[in-house]
């Protein structure tokens, strides 16, 4: 009998909970809004993290309610929705790893397992950045351009538009360049190719290593 009442008294509460549009919070940054300057500059950080990762999080928490995701974890989501709540889900996990990768300090160089899957896979860290911003430069509109791996340590680079992401083709994000206008313009207007060779400074191989050693 508790146990019946502790149910019909809690899942409501739930609900509630998710009314108030706190399901999935927004995350903040692990550096301060200027420390990416000059490759990305303190306004590009505050448009970028609070107004558009924000806003696919609001969304997120509107759109999610009542439906059967309601209470399922962020990946789940992405992997398994359609439409609105993906592309919103998407773009919320989307940033949480972008801004997450890069630092002020940021370690240079892979980790030696990293470094040998690279060098196996693409020849050379340079010939994969190369590859990578040449991905980014073909990708018409907005989008992602991602190194990913499978299970196996496997890596490959996907360029996906819109909120597209690795999740959903079975493999593990790594690295992601966040190619929509609303990334870079501010800095670099139309100039995608220097915002991408810029944002290079700023991405953390350490960030990048941890990813690859947890697949
Ligand atoms: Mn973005």
């Amino acid at each position: 009998m508790t146990v019946f009442l502790l149910v019909t008294t809690f899942l409501p509460m739930m609900t509630t909970d998710s009314l108030s549009g706190s399901r999935f919070a927004v995350k903040e940054l692990p550096y301060a809004y200027e420390a990416l300057a000059p490759h990305v500059s303190a306004e590009t950080m505050h448009y970028h993290h609070d107004r558009h990762y924000a806003g696919y999080v609001g969304k997120l928490n509107e759109l999610v309610i009542d439906t059967p995701f309601a209470d399922q974890p962020l990946e789940d989501i992405v992997q398994s929705a359609d439409g609105a709540l993906y592309n919103n889900a998407a773009q919320a996990w989307n940033h949480e790893l972008f801004f997450e990768q890069l630092s002020p300090q940021p370690q240079r160089e892979p980790s030696p397992e990293l470094r040998a899957a690279i060098d196996r896979d693409f020849g050379s860290l340079d010939a994969l950045r190369t590859r990578m911003n040449q991905a980014a430069a073909g990708l018409f509109g907005s989008g992602w351009v991602w190194l990913a791996t499978d299970s196996d340590g496997h890596l490959s680079i996907l360029a996906e538009p819109n909120a597209g992401n690795p999740l959903r083709h079975g493999l593990i994000p790594l690295l992601g360049l966040d190619v929509w206008e609303h990334a870079y313009y501010i800095d670099y207007r139309n100039r995608r190719a220097d915002a991408v060779a810029a944002l290079w400074n700023v991405i953390d191989w350490a960030c990048v290593s941890d990813r690859y050693a947890r697949r």
